[in-house]
């Protein structure tokens, strides 16, 4: 699938250390997801080599911050031109290494360049105040300055977008980033960073050290040791998110987490169906179930359960599974075993709990190993796994609930608080439910919520911090207050 690039040289496979493409002592390979055959191999970065790349990016950092924010916005602006430019390239790779369909894989491109855009504008607008003083002898103003070398950790189902919702804003205020992407989807990482590079971004502010499992953790402890590096953000598992956070703590370091969700996805009795459905294909079965603000758990209050599990499972009956690069499928394999697993385990467990089946149910085998039917599940209840862990897969089960104050109770019974959805056409209750769901997120009306203008991030277990949005650039900017005297 890497043979018809338009242009080859943006297939990477070295480490991006200080300006400079390094091989690294030993390599790791990446697979194809789909057809699980090998693509290529990749350098495979340790500790050394990042305590390497914190060297170059704290040696690059006085210059970077000392441009001004118009010179950054314009190296931000001509990298977001470069990666819309090569757009189909980009999206051929991220396919390739990461399953998702092709379409998917360019919307993507197109999402995570509009970070870079968003940011290069917000890079000017970095402003302190100044406050009223109460003492007529003193001045009191503040003002913002990059925080200094930031980490970032990311995850593969988001190979493109996840690093530049990061990168772009630390680049933006001054930052310079040194990035650890997922050992499934390296390339993505490595092609965006070639192009930073031709957009003439000065060697050392974009570091990347691709590595396997093992490596990625070594190098994570480094990362998060380091008195050089301030800020670390990371989008992945609670379950690491914890560790890191851990980590952090002997060096205080400013974190940025978005984790696991667990998102509630409410249809109430008055609510327009066919919209509802519409929002729950979107939002479940995008990227094959495997997004952290997908839909994992569906009520439907009882005067519509029927008719809503009966015109999902219609639509279901739509999707076509094969291999990302085939035309007309919008369902790709999932990333790994692991991920099978995970599913086919909420699948056995709500049908032994009294869930029924009423589409797919099973792995999906004539398109390969890692592919599984897109699926619907009729009577689940809170005492099944797939209400309390994210499935991570294209499952839907679909709950049942009586009054609207049982779906907030169901719907808030998480220790995640990332993404919420619900559809309704009664104001009050508008208002009502999105105030009382305990999300960072909530989409009314709409199972598509995400885009470069607003704040993304969750509340509880599901992280800190928001990305994108005018929020997003905070985390990069530390607040100095400067007391004038002796006016
Ligand atoms: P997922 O469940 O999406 O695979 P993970 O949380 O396992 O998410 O991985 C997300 C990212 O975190 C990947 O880049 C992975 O290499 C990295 N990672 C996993 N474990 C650690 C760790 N202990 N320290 C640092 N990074 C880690």
């Amino acid at each position: 699938p890497l043979d018809s690039l338009a242009d080859p040289s943006l297939l990477k496979t070295d480490a991006l250390i200080g300006g400079e493409w390094v091989s690294g002592g030993s390599r790791f390979d990446v697979h194809d997801p789909a057809t699980g055959q090998r693509l290529v191999d990749v350098a495979n970065m340790g500790p050394i080599d990042c305590h390497n790349a914190i060297v170059a990016a704290d040696k690059a950092w006085p210059a970077w911050r000392a441009r001004s924010a118009k010179e950054r916005a314009a190296v931000l602006m001509r990298w977001f031109q470069l990666i819309q430019r090569h757009a189909d390239d980009l999206a051929r790779i991220l396919t390739a290494e990461q399953g998702k369909p092709l379409a998917e894989a360019k919307g993507e491109v197109v999402y995570g360049a509009s970070f870079i855009e968003w940011f290069a504008e917000e890079a000017k607008r970095a402003c302190g105040e100044t406050i009223p003083s109460t003492d007529g002898n003193k001045r009191f103003l503040t003002m913002r300055q990059p925080i200094g070398v930031c980490a970032a950790i990311t995850p593969w189902n988001f190979p493109i977008a996840m690093i530049t919702r990061k990168v772009a804003p630390a680049l933006a205020a001054g930052c310079p980033v040194v990035i650890k992407p997922a050992e499934a989807t390296p390339l993505s990482a490595l092609a965006v960073a070639e192009l930073a590079q031709r957009a003439g971004l000065p060697a050392g502010v974009l570091n990347v050290l691709p590595a396997d499992s093992a490596q990625s953790i070594e190098i994570g402890a480094v990362l998060c040791s380091s008195d050089v590096v301030r800020h670390l953000s990371f989008t992945g598992s609670t379950e690491v998110g914890r560790i890191l956070m851990r980590q952090c703590a002997n060096t205080v370091k400013k974190l940025a987490l978005e984790l696991g969700g667990n998102a509630p996805f409410i249809v109430f009795d008055d609510a327009d169906l066919d919209s509802a459905v519409e929002g729950a294909m979107a939002s479940k079965y995008r990227n094959a179930g495997q997004t952290c603000v997908c839909a994992n758990r569906l009520y439907a209050q009882a005067g519509v359960y029927d008719a809503f599990v009966e015109k999902l499972a219609a639509k279901v009956a739509t999707l076509s599974v094969g291999n990302g690069f085939a035309p007309g499928v919008t369902q790709g394999p999932l990333i790994d075993d692991d991920a099978l697993v995970k599913v086919e385990e909420h699948v056995a467990d709500a049908l032994s709990k009294g869930a029924r089946v009423v589409a797919g149910g099973q792995r999906a085998a004539e398109h390969g190993e890692r592919f599984y039917q897109p699926t619907v599940l009729a009577d689940v209840t809170a005492d099944m796994l797939c209400a309390r862990e994210e499935t991570f897969g294209p499952v839907a089960p679909v709950f049942r609930f009586e009054t609207e104050a049982e779906a907030i109770a169901a719907a808030n019974a998480t220790e995640f608080g990332l993404a919420s959805y619900f559809y309704s056409r009664d104001v009050g209750r508008i208002f009502r439910v999105g105030e009382a769901l305990e999300y960072g997120m909530v989409g009314i009306n709409t199972g598509i919520i995400s885009t470069c203008e607003v704040p993304f991030g969750g509340v509880k277990q599901s992280g800190l911090g928001r990305e994108g949005g005018r929020q997003g650039i905070d985390e990069y900017l530390e607040t100095k207050y400067l007391c004038l005297g002796d006016i």
